[in-house]
């Protein structure tokens, strides 16, 4: 039999393209390497506590929206819920509670002393609007990008409201801060780099301006904490994606694509399949392996993404007596303002809800992440990078200890990771993570018309357009998945 799409990997741009297949009636094979879907946001099991590998807030489940429109359409047993705050951002001399309301955080920023209140109200209004531009394209996948005559005479109509963002391309976030004399404001500018950190993966004074806008209003668009973990939406998508009559199979890795007469033939740890395209759900440098040749038309955004992150992580087991809040909830630990928001000097860390029973008895876990340089890391010998890797560790647990005593107090099981282990774990080679940071430059928009690496063969993931999150590649992998269904549809 051959498939019409085979594709490799089921982390969210893998379930997002399989899914939109299958609805369509497409014949579809998921070929995943580990027994359980997810990748980066997934969730784990190991010596009888459960966490979440990586990702743990998530956008997309208001009314409208991606995440929340596929459970609709298959009833998928997933419960969500607005965590109050969101997040709390923590410093040496305050802490900021983010709710899912701009006014309330315009509010909270306004009562800081000498807080230029009206500066502040023009500068977010002005990012709302901004923002809105750009996510009534991200938000409905057959508009982005315009390949048809429909989609493109929706985007004229629309055009008006993309021209305010013209002139804030090519610049950074902090010039726009700056151009709302907002520049010596701490508090925003901390708040600033650490919401560009998690969701651009740069600092507010390297973050290309409309990206940063855009993801700004990460805690504002339906950000939820998902009951039981992100590993249940993730099995979700992928048991309605076989429920559609998708060939599903877990543990099975593929190690090698090969173009022929009829497409693409996939090469398994079991065996092999034929498929007419393939969407490999994969970062570069890891194509480049399974194609087996020096794929010289991948060394740009190879060169993007090794110019990007890995991450360390400590995946705690609490007591059962912990006195938390009962509510899952997050915190954004900062433990130097002015140093950069990195290298465990800035933590984001995530507690699961009493109601999820994670551990031995009805235990919670933590899952805390801090971002590696990954320039840096692989600029060192091994043993160096084993003792860089472990500093940064111990620096998470001091910001840790320092920020969030309750949870250091409360820690009965801890378990660490590296960017070692997750080239292991999801394959990414080198362990990077994050796709590539959306730094100031025209760089930044390449890539945005998502279109086959070589006739047949496309990317979907966090390296490649819209970029990094769950919702941005479940996003990518729903476009790249209309595009696939598309040609076929020429082709048969
Ligand atoms: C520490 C950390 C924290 C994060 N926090 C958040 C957050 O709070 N909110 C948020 O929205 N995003 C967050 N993200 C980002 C988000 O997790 C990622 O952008 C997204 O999950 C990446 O999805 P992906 O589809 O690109 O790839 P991946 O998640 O890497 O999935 C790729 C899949 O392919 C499989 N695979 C790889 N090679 C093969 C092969 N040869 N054969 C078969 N299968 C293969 C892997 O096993 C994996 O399942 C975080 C990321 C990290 C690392």
């Amino acid at each position: 039999m051959i498939y019409d799409c085979a594709i490799v990997g089921a982390g969210f741009g893998g379930l997002g393209a399989a899914l939109t297949l299958a609805e369509q009636g497409a014949r579809v094979v998921v070929l995943e390497a580990l027994k359980y879907p997810g990748g980066c946001a997934s969730t784990f099991t190991r010596g009888g506590w459960r966490f979440e590998s990586g990702a743990t807030l998530f956008s997309g489940f208001d009314e409208g929206q991606l995440f929340a429109r596929w459970i609709d359409r298959h009833q998928l047993p997933v419960t969500t819920r607005v965590p109050d705050p969101i997040v709390e951002l923590r410093t040496p001399s305050w802490t900021l509670p983010i709710t899912a309301r701009r006014e309330d955080l315009i509010a909270r920023l306004g009562e800081f002393p000498g807080a230029p209140r009206d500066r502040l109200a023009d500068f977010f209004a002005r990012q709302s609007s901004l923002a809105g531009a750009l996510w009534s394209l991200f938000d409905d996948p057959a508009l982005l990008p315009p390949f048809g005559v429909r989609e493109l005479l929706t985007h004229i109509a629309r055009s008006p409201r993309y021209l305010p963002l013209a002139p804030w391309i090519n610049r950074t976030l902090a010039d726009l801060v700056a151009a709302h004399g907002l520049d010596g404001f701490e508090p925003l500018r901390i708040y600033l780099d650490a919401v560009s950190q998690i969701t651009v993966q740069t600092s507010a004074a390297e973050a290309e301006a409309p990206f940063a806008l855009a993801t700004m209003d990460y805690y504002f668009r339906g950000t939820r904490h998902v009951h039981g973990g992100i590993g249940v939406l993730a099995s979700a998508m992928l048991e309605a994606t076989r429920a559609l009559g998708a060939d599903v199979r877990l543990s099975e890795s593929v190690k090698a694509l090969t173009p022929v007469a009829d497409g693409w033939r996939v090469r398994t740890r079991r065996g092999e399949v034929t498929a007419r395209q393939v969407i490999a759900n994969v970062i570069p440098q890891a194509l480049r392996g399974l194609l087996g040749d020096e794929a010289r038309e991948l060394d740009g955004l190879t060169r993007r993404v090794e110019g990007g992150w890995g991450a360390a992580m400590l995946y705690l087991g609490l007591a059962r007596d912990a006195k938390l809040r009962a509510e899952a909830h997050h915190l954004e630990l900062v433990d130097d303002p002015g140093a950069a928001f990195i290298e465990g000097n800035h933590v984001f860390c995530s507690i699961s809800g009493a109601d999820e029973a994670r551990g031995p008895g009805g235990a919670r876990t933590v899952t805390a992440s801090t971002h590696v340089p990954m320039a840096k890391l692989l600029a060192m010998t091994p043993d160096a990078q084993g003792e860089y890797i472990a500093a940064v560790q111990s620096a998470m647990a001091r910001t840790l200890g320092r920020r969030a005593p309750e949870l250091d107090a409360a820690t009965v099981h801890r378990l660490t990771a590296s960017p070692r282990t997750f080239a292991r774990f999801v394959g990414r080679p080198d362990g990077s993570v994050g796709g590539a940071p959306r730094v100031r430059g025209i760089g930044c928009y390449q890539g945005m018309l998502p279109r086959p690496v070589r006739p047949g063969l496309w990317m979907v993931g966090d390296s490649v357009f819209p970029g990094q999150s769950t919702l941005a590649t479940a996003l990518g992998g729903a476009k790249v998945a209309g595009l696939v269904a598309r040609q076929s549809s020429r082709g048969a």
